[in-house]
């Protein structure tokens, strides 16, 4: 099978969910905006989400994400990529189908590290929907886009851990199902630079955390939340450290592969909604006595958004394709190609689709304000484009690493 051959199984789940988004996922949208204005409460989790949930269930369209059988289809990167796309298009398919960030790459750690009490606890709630979850790296006091600078201290005392510092940006932390979170620190300072952190599952109820406050993005309060978070003494029973200590490091690895090329997977529908609303909105408004859609700067933008979509994809499913079949490690270079590209792109396509829509397109009666405004925190949340250049050309400068000046 080729690269560009969609499996039976893909196939029958692609088609599963477009119909899906048709019957239920679009037409919730105005009724989540009036549920979540009626609650005043930005991190109010609506019943219409709950209903979501229960009917993808009830369909089969869920943990669609996870690759490995026992917990869910075990699809590969690239049967999973036309169904994140799908979901993308839209901001309630990928909680409703439970398949968000960052609880499937917090469902992947504590699959592949956690504990049996981890397992039983979280693991199998969080794949069942009925809780939530938070990956608590970046902090506010250092450039956190380098890992080895994570700092939040946690000192061994006895069968203990005793974790001090402050963290921010864990999404999902506000979100009213969030009940558990994954912390990365420091607990060795004087190891080796990617020996010194580990990671720890602690219960967002521990005493000794307090969530302090929700970062706004652009403006909004994203229901999941973004939580800046103190940590004050809080203990953590040595059983609850991940793989081991020392480990946070090579664990941060292998959750943010997958995680990255999911956003960029779901950015690819987002950039395929709004060019679908840009030659709508084109074609339906007159000026000067013509549609918008007949200028020729207009069509010039409705192409080069298609010819845009149609790279990315297929970047997109060679990274996949990659993963699969190489792995995680090898398909770093493209890994960190596609998660520059997808954003850039489908922001560019997002932007033009609100110069197209007029007024309207910078309102909340389009959903091409919001998906701005997220695709833009994309260029910064899993590592921002600079530091994913850095891979890239420091993979290409290798090649020429021994060659002398002059030859
Ligand atoms: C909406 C949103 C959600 C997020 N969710 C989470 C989450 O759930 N959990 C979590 O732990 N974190 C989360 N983050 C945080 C995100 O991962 C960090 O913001 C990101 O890694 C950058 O770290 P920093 O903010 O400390 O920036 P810094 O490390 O201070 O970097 C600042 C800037 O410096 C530049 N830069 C850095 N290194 C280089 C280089 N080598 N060359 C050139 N320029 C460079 C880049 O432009 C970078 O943006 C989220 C962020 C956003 C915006």
């Amino acid at each position: 099978m080729s690269m560009f051959d969609l499996s039976e199984r893909a196939e029958k789940y692609r088609g599963q969910l477009l119909e899906f988004m048709d019957s239920h996922i679009y037409p919730a949208e105005a009724v989540y905006d009036e549920q979540m204005r009626a609650a005043g409460d930005p991190h109010f989790q609506p019943p219409i989400l709950e209903e979501l949930k229960a009917e993808a269930q009830r369909r089969g369209l869920w943990n669609l994400f996870h690759p490995y059988p026992e917990w869910g289809p075990g699809l590969t990167n690239l049967e999973y990529a036309p169904l994140a796309e799908i979901m993308g298009r839209s901001h309630l398919a990928p909680e409703a189908c439970n398949c968000n960030a960052p609880d499937t790459g917090n469902m992947e750690v504590l699959t592949l590290f956690g504990t049996d009490e981890h397992k039983e606890k979280y693991l199998k709630p969080l794949l069942a929907g009925t809780i939530r979850s938070a990956f608590a790296m970046t902090e506010p006091a250092v450039a956190s886009s380098d890992a080895t600078n994570i700092e939040l201290s946690m000192v061994r005392d006895g069968d203990e851990y005793v974790l001090n510092g402050r963290k921010w940006f864990a999404s999902n932390a506000l979100h009213p199902h969030c009940k558990v979170l994954i912390v990365m620190g420091k607990t060795d300072p004087e190891a080796a630079p990617h020996r010194q952190q580990s990671m720890m599952v602690v219960p967002i109820d521990a005493p000794g955390i307090t969530v302090l406050r929700g970062l706004p993005v652009f403006g909004y309060q994203d229901r999941e939340g973004h939580a800046e978070i103190d940590f004050d003494n809080v203990r953590v029973p040595v059983k609850d450290v991940l793989k081991g200590e020392g480990e946070g490091f090579a664990i941060s690895q292998a959750r943010l592969g997958p995680g990255r090329i999911h956003h960029c997977m779901r950015a690819i529908g987002m950039a395929e909604r709004a060019l679908e609303l840009m030659c709508r909105r084109a074609s339906s408004r007159i000026t000067f006595g013509k549609p918008v859609a007949a200028n020729a700067n207009i069509q010039d933008w409705i192409a080069e958004a298609r010819i845009d979509i149609e790279m990315i994809r297929l970047l997109t499913l060679k990274a996949a394709y990659l993963m699969d079949t190489v792995g995680n490690k090898e398909a770093r270079t493209e890994i960190a190609a596609i998660k520059v590209a997808a954003p850039n792109i489908a922001l560019k396509i997002v932007d033009r689709a609100i110069q197209v829509h007029g007024g309207a397109g910078v309102t909340d009666d389009f959903p091409l304000a919001m998906a701005w405004a997220h695709l833009r925190t994309l260029r910064l949340a899993d590592g921002p484009d600079e530091v994913h250049k850095r891979t890239i050309a420091r993979q290409e400068l290798r090649r020429y690493r021994d060659e002398k000046a002059g030859n």
